[in-house]
């Protein structure tokens, strides 16, 4: 392939995308929750006006549902009456307390005893109808957290929290009807807990809302913790000095690439041993300790296609790292050495995710060398006058048959900027061209067949076979 573009094909739904989505839904954004809560007042006489009488007295076991929400003292007698759980009692009852949480929820039961004789004796379910106390299971989920993500280097954590729907939909008809205003929903209160557990057993760490080193997702049904160890990415310019070398690692046509090879790539998987992915992602591999590499670049030339000059612009993605921060300078050493005489890699530094897209998307003019022979040689004047009259031109360029199997069927326009440095030797014929984006430069020359139009063998009036071609600048970054 000489086509010089980004992958036309689809990609699907980012994987990180999804995790964002599921780590902030129905997340409240940085506000206080505890904002505009009122402050604990003294029980006084102004309380009893929320009190209208029968059904609350008529017998110790009645439930008032049509009491005031919290902070009245009936709306956290009756959040009582539910069963509410003392970590809920704090989360919805609207007061400030000594302590937090569990521990604040305890303070409020003991007042609302105090208040009322007949709430102590009162039998609550044991279930809290707003967690199903899911509280209980935050020291156990903290620590599955900690031991999972204690060997991993790491500085962010993002948490995400999956409730049952309609255990989320209970609470929050509960908690509308019952908490007090701007109380904190079960799944922000529950992320909250579960992260205040994780900071006091690891102090180094920091929760963030965006591009962490560890998404942890637990799920509140199973009490199942993961954690996905998020990918680093290295931006680089590639220059791949030799042919013969495919940009990303290519599977074995014979076996498919399965894991312990065939016979016809003696064990390895592989179609060829080298890729330009491998030769740069395999020292990074090994020295962040992760599971695997993606490799997205800017184009891609053909396995037969030098890519010279300043090179190709990269962006690695090392998945799974245990390690996530290497000397950059070190490893680009290592991958020069290691790699020598077929690439060398330059300009590193670390990026993320969103230059990916930047880099797949980037549409350059670029530049090559091309040398081919032709079968009727023409003189050399009329060969110079005919190729540089295509300098300028736009060319029209019918999806070539070498790739039709893959692209759909199209015919493209694209310009050719300029030619210069036309070389007759012999019979062969060198020149440097610089074209938009997406030219078959290939094709310009041998003219597949009619499908690309003008051709170097339609203005030299006879067939062209290409022998090699260089890239020789990406006009880029
Ligand atoms: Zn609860
Ligand atoms: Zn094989």
């Amino acid at each position: 392939m000489t086509r010089d573009e980004p992958e036309a094909k689809a990609t699907a739904p980012d994987e990180e995308d999804e995790w964002q989505l599921y780590a902030t839904a129905g997340y409240a954004a940085a506000e206080d929750p505890w904002d505009d809560l009122v402050p604990v007042e003294e029980e006084d006489s102004a309380d009893e006006e929320w009190f209208d009488g029968d059904d609350f007295e008529s017998n110790g076991q009645t439930v008032d549902w049509d009491s005031p929400p919290c902070p009245a003292p009936l709306g956290i007698a009756h959040m009582i009456r539910l069963g509410t759980c003392d970590h809920c009692l704090h989360r919805v009852g609207g007061r400030r307390t000594e302590e937090r949480g569990a521990a604040g929820g305890a303070i409020l039961r003991a007042e609302a005893h105090s208040r009322d004789r007949e709430l102590s004796e009162f039998e609550a379910p044991d279930l809290c109808p707003l967690c199903e106390n899911l509280f209980d299971d935050v020291e156990n989920i903290v620590t599955r957290i900690v031991d999972q993500t204690g060997e991993l280097d790491h500085g962010s954590l993002q948490v995400g929290v999956h409730v049952p729907k309609d255990l989320i939909a209970e609470e929050d008809r509960l908690r509308t009807r019952h908490a007090a205003p701007g109380s904190r929903p079960l799944k922000a209160a529950f992320s909250d807990a579960v992260q205040a557990g994780v900071a006091t057993r690891m102090p180094v760490v920091t929760f963030v809302k965006e591009r962490p080193d560890l998404m942890i997702l637990i799920d509140c049904l199973t009490l199942r913790v993961d954690v996905d160890i998020r990918p680093v990415f290295i931006y680089g310019r590639y220059r791949k000095l030799d042919r013969g070398i495919p940009q990303t690692r290519w599977p074995c046509r014979a076996c498919r690439g399965r894991a312990e090879g065939c016979e016809s790539c003696e064990g390895t998987g592989l179609q060829y041993p080298d890729s330009v992915q491998d030769l740069i992602g395999e020292p990074f591999r090994l020295a962040l300790s992760a599971d695997d590499t993606s490799f997205h670049g800017m184009g891609r030339e053909d396995i037969d296609v030098r890519c010279l000059g300043r090179g190709r612009p990269f962006v690695l993605e090392v998945k799974r790292p245990r390690i996530r921060r290497t000397d950059l300078e070190e490893l680009m050493h290592a991958v020069n050495a290691n790699a020598a005489d077929k690439l060398e890699i330059s300009d590193l530094r670390w990026t993320n995710r969103s230059e990916v897209s930047r880099v797949k998307e980037t549409r350059a003019e670029k530049s090559y060398t091309i040398r081919f022979s032709v079968e009727e040689l023409p003189e050399e004047a009329t060969i110079l006058e005919a190729i540089s009259g295509l300098s300028g031109v736009t060319l029209e360029q019918q999806t070539p048959k070498r790739v039709s199997h893959r692209r759909a069927d199209k015919k493209r326009k694209r310009k050719v900027v300029s030619i210069d440095n036309i070389l007759v030797d012999g019979s062969e014929v060198q020149f440097s061209v610089r074209c938009e984006a997406g030219t078959y430069v290939k094709e310009l020359v041998h003219s597949d067949e009619g499908r690309t139009a003008p051709s170097v063998a339609s203005v030299l009036d006879s067939p062209c076979e290409v022998i090699w071609l260089d890239v020789e600048d990406i006009h880029a970054d």
